[in-house]
């Protein structure tokens, strides 16, 4: 497919190991979700994406009483277990053309705060970014972006309320340690991410944030604690699958989304994500092009 198969919507939700086991949103068992079309793989200039689904939330379920239409791709549109060939750049190539104004993901991680268990929901207020990728920003934007609170306060308060529906702990801020796919962490990288007050790592929440700035997005994600991270001392865990984690929060996790983005509330958005971006004058532009 391409870029005239794109469907204008304003939402879009980033799946990630948190749906890994279920099939998102068939299994979730949220209702008022409809599937308009499926198996929609687009010609990106950073190659073709993973299939994505086209959704519609009914009318009865939206602040504005009108139906929702979001578009979503599973596992962060990793063609494997590793962002090879750019899967964030292809899926954020298709929210800007959809005109995506809204973006929230899920996914999972480990846990650096000894205060954390697997099982726990964190929702990261801001990240350190200690993956060695090249950032694309300048394909999406001409713009500076700044990366001060990189999650949007309004999408994590309502992540909070829909997260403490399904978990019974839920924590609204956190940074997210981002470290380089595909292998896990030393246990001295844990310590050194611990250091540096980091509470969670993944691989995952760079570069979908600065990328949902680039295109003017709002975006906030949270994250299930799959795991203890390494090094990170636990008496009564024997290792579990982190597996076991993700079968036992699949339909959960993927309800917390759909309810975020039905219940978002154009006229009680009260961030600041906007400010966030600042715009070149054409004449700076200029010199710097010319
Ligand atoms: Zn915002």
């Amino acid at each position: 497919m391409t870029e005239k198969d794109i469907p204008k919507v304003d939402f879009a939700i980033i799946g990630g190991s948190g749906t890994w086991a279920g099939e998102f949103p068939e299994a979730t068992g949220f209702k008022g979700v409809r599937v308009l079309q499926k198996d929609m793989e687009y010609e990106t200039p950073f190659g073709t994406t993973q299939p994505m689904k086209w959704l519609e939330l009914s009318a009865d379920l939206t602040p504005d009483r009108k139906p929702r239409q979001l578009l979503t791709v599973p596992f962060h549109g990793y063609h494997g277990l590793t962002p090879y060939d750019n899967p964030s750049e292809q899926i954020f190539w298709v929210f800007q053309k959809a005109g995506v104004k809204t973006v929230i993901a899920e996914g999972s991680g480990g846990g650096i705060n000894p205060l954390l268990d697997p099982g726990d929901i964190v929702i990261p207020h801001d990240f350190i970014d200690f993956t060695k990728r090249p950032m694309n920003i300048r394909f999406f934007t001409k713009n500076i972006v700044r990366a001060v609170n990189p999650t949007c306060s309004y999408l994590r308060s309502l992540f909070y309320e829909k997260a403490q529906a399904e978990y019974r702990r839920v924590f609204p801020r956190g940074v997210y340690a981002v470290a380089e796919a595909p292998r896990f962490e030393t246990a001295s990288e844990i310590r050194f991410f611990a250091d540096a007050h980091c509470d969670i790592c993944g691989q995952t929440m760079v570069p979908e944030a600065y990328l949902a700035r680039a295109i003017g997005a709002c975006y906030a994600s949270a994250y299930l604690v799959s795991n203890y991270a390494e090094g990170v001392e636990d008496p009564n865990w024997k290792g579990s699958s982190i597996f076991d984690r993700y079968r036992d929060s699949a339909d959960r996790i993927g309800r917390v989304t759909l309810g975020v983005i039905a219940a978002f509330d154009r006229s009680r958005q009260n961030c600041r994500c906007g400010e966030y971006i600042i715009e070149i004058p054409d004449t700076v532009n200029n010199r710097i092009s010319g």
